[in-house]
């Protein structure tokens, strides 16, 4: 068997940050540590935080007063921010700064009297969060078909923004029937669509056309993951979101002379390892790693850690 291994995939700058201010956190205040809401949507991630003694949670009711509270990477509602601060908890925020990015938007557009348009998927973690900023103002689209049912005219200021990890052609799809529709809708600085989405579906895009398979190693709530599943069996190529090797179903195998293998943002390189690992032991061959396209962005622990580590007093903003 040939397996090709996609580069980029796997942890985004997003997810080291965060998955890092826990680590850190967890050194600097122990367990137990709550963090609303998945630090990163990866099972693995999640369950060995856990055996470390952080709590998740999805209300900050479920937080006792006065402890420290982490927010994920999918950013936050004012509305969380605002009960945690009236619990007297002290605050990490580890949101993505490319999803703090859209959220300064949507403040920036409610404030200048735009409707939002927030192409995104109802209900995922980061569009509730940027919803939270400026609720009366957004609306969440979802679809083409939803873009034929808005009720606005050529009147109204309109706006559109995106979640950061759509599949750029469903985004595009969607983004065009907006701009057909309101040919004066204000589009957003550069995409919302960060660089790690864009980056590791370009690498699918590229390399899935050669496989008899894709296994792409995410959680079924990883968002980015799913999409990369679905952009490689849209260029013809079954592909399987498996969590970790446990999950792979050899039926899928069988005839398969090249396998692509990549990883949702979200999932650590060693779930990835120990699948190219089963697949050799398996079924012998050789992995051919491809580089499409090189990454090197870091973000910065957040300022509030950073203060903690040092000694300082966090003040919430
Ligand atoms: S996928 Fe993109 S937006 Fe999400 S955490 Fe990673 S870099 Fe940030």
């Amino acid at each position: 068997m040939k397996i090709i291994l996609a580069n980029p995939r796997g942890f985004c700058a997003g997810v080291n940050m965060a998955i890092h201010t826990v680590d850190e956190a967890l050194k600097i205040v122990g367990a137990p540590l709550y963090v609303y809401h998945e630090i990163v949507h990866n099972r693995h991630v999640v369950n060995d935080f856990v055996k470390k003694g952080v709590i998740f949670v999805d209300s900050i009711d479920e937080v006792p007063g006065n402890q420290t509270v982490i927010f994920s990477a999918h950013g936050v509602s004012p509305t969380v921010r605002n009960a945690a601060k009236a619990r007297g908890c002290t605050l990490i925020d580890a949101t993505c700064p490319l999803v703090t990015k859209v959220h300064m938007e949507a403040i920036r557009y409610a404030r200048q009297g735009y409707n939002i348009l927030l192409v995104g998927h109802a209900g995922h973690d980061e569009v509730v969060g940027t919803v939270g900023e400026a609720p009366n103002a957004i609306v969440i689209v979802e679809s083409p078909e939803d873009v034929q049912k808005l009720s606005f005219t050529d009147k109204d200021k309109l706006a559109y923004l995106t979640q950061t990890t759509l599949s750029l052609d469903d985004a595009n799809v969607i983004i065009n029937a907006i701009r057909e529709r309101y040919p004066h809708v204000k589009e957003p600085p550069s995409s919302d669509i960060c660089y790690a989405t864009t980056n590791r579906q370009q690498a699918v895009r590229d390399i899935a056309p050669e496989a008899d398979v894709v296994l792409v190693v995410g959680s079924r709530n990883s968002s980015n993951s799913i999409r990369l599943t679905e952009i490689s069996q849209n260029t013809g190529s079954p592909a399987y979101l498996v969590d970790d090797k446990s999950e792979i179903d050899h039926s899928w195998l069988k005839d398969a002379k090249t396998v692509l293998v990549t990883a949702g943002a979200s999932a650590p390189e060693h779930l990835v390892q120990e699948i190219l690992d089963e697949l050799i032991a398996t079924y012998s061959g050789s992995v051919e790693e491809r580089h499409i396209i090189n990454e090197d962005e870091h973000f910065e622990l957040p300022l509030s850690l950073r203060v903690l580590r040092d000694g300082g007093a966090v003040k919430s903003r």
